[in-house]
C-alpha cells in the first residue's frame, strides 16, 4: 500500500494574501487540486491523505468531490509548525494503516511534482527505506550570518537541493516522530532534517527544476508559465 500525505496545514504568510496559498486558484483551479490530481493519477497510490489548514477542511471536501479525487480518504487537523503537522497526518494514518506501508509525505504547494518523480520516491523508499527527492545544485553556493557579505562558500558537488515527496515505511517514520519528541525536537524544518537531527541518513530520489514550491507570488507566475510550456521537439 502506498499512501500519498499531503502537507496542507500552513496559512502561506509570506505569499501575502487572505487565501492559504494552497488553495489559490491558478488557470481556474485552486493549486492543490493540481497536487492532488498528480497523485490521484498516478497508479501505485492506492490512499490519499491531506493535512489541512483549519476552516478550510470544507472547502478541501468540496474540490475533491468537484474535482473527482476520489483517492481522498483522511483530512486531519494542521499543526504549529511543519512537524506537527506531518506528525499529526501520520499518527491518524498510524490508525488505519500497517506499519510496512509506505507513506510519501508531499508540500501540497508543488503542484508540478510528476509520475517520473512519484514513483522513484516509492522504489528507493522500498529499496532504502526512505527516499528524499533531491535535485543538483546548479548554482554556486555561499555562506553568510547577515545576506549582506560572505566570506565563504561551499562546493555545489557536495549539495542537493531537497524537495517533496520525501518517502518512508509509516511505522519506523511514526517511531521517529515519538522519539524527536522525546529529545525535545520539535521545529524541524523538514522529514529529510528530522532524520540528519536524529542521527540518521537519508536517500536521495530524482527531483527536477520543475518540481517547484510555491512561496512567494513570483512562484505563481512560474508555475503559469509551466503550465503552458512544451519541450521543443529539436531538443536532444
Ligand atoms: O513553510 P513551508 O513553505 O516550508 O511549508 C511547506 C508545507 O508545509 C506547506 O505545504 C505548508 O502548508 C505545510 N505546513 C503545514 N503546517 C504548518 C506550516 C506549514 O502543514 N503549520
Amino acid at each position: 500500500m502506498n499512501i500519498g500525505m499531503l502537507i496542507a496545514g500552513g496559512s502561506g504568510k509570506r505569499m501575502g494574501q487572505d487565501i492559504p496559498k494552497q488553495f489559490l486558484t491558478v488557470n481556474e483551479k485552486p493549486v492543490i487540486v493540481y497536487t492532488l490530481a498528480a497523485f490521484q493519477d498516478h497508479p501505485e497510490i492506492d490512499v490519499i491523505a491531506v493535512v489541512c489548514v483549519e476552516g478550510w477542511e470544507q472547502v478541501l471536501s468540496a474540490y475533491a468531490k468537484q474535482f473527482n479525487i476520489t483517492k481522498l480518504k483522511h483530512i486531519v487537523p494542521g499543526g504549529e509548525n511543519g512537524q506537527d503537522s506531518i506528525r499529526n497526518g501520520l499518527f491518524e494514518l498510524e490508525k488505519h494503516y500497517g506499519k510496512d506501508d509506505v507513506v510519501l509525505i508531499h508540500d501540497s504547494i508543488r503542484p508540478m511534482v510528476s509520475k517520473e518523480i512519484i514513483s522513484d520516491c516509492i522504489r528507493v523508499t522500498n529499496k532504502n527505506g526512505c527516499a528524499i527527492t533531491a535535485i543538483p545544485c546548479a548554482e554556486a553556493m555561499m555562506e553568510t550570518e547577515d545576506g549582506n557579505v560572505s566570506t565563504g562558500s561551499y562546493p555545489r558537488e557536495n549539495l542537493r537541493r531537497t524537495q517533496t515527496p520525501q518517502g518512508f515505511f509509516l511505522g519506523e517514520m511514526c517511531d521517529l516522530h515519538r522519539r524527536a519528541l522525546e529529545k525535545g525536537i520539535t521545529n524541524s524544518v523538514a522529514s529529510c532534517t528530522l532524520k540528519i537531527e536524529m542521527g540518521e541518513q537519508v536517500y536521495f530520489s530524482v527531483g527536477s527544476e520543475k518540481n517547484i514550491k510555491l512561496t512567494t507570488i513570483d512562484d505563481i507566475e512560474i508555475f503559469k508559465a509551466l503550465l503552458e510550456s512544451t519541450r521543443s521537439d529539436w531538443l536532444k
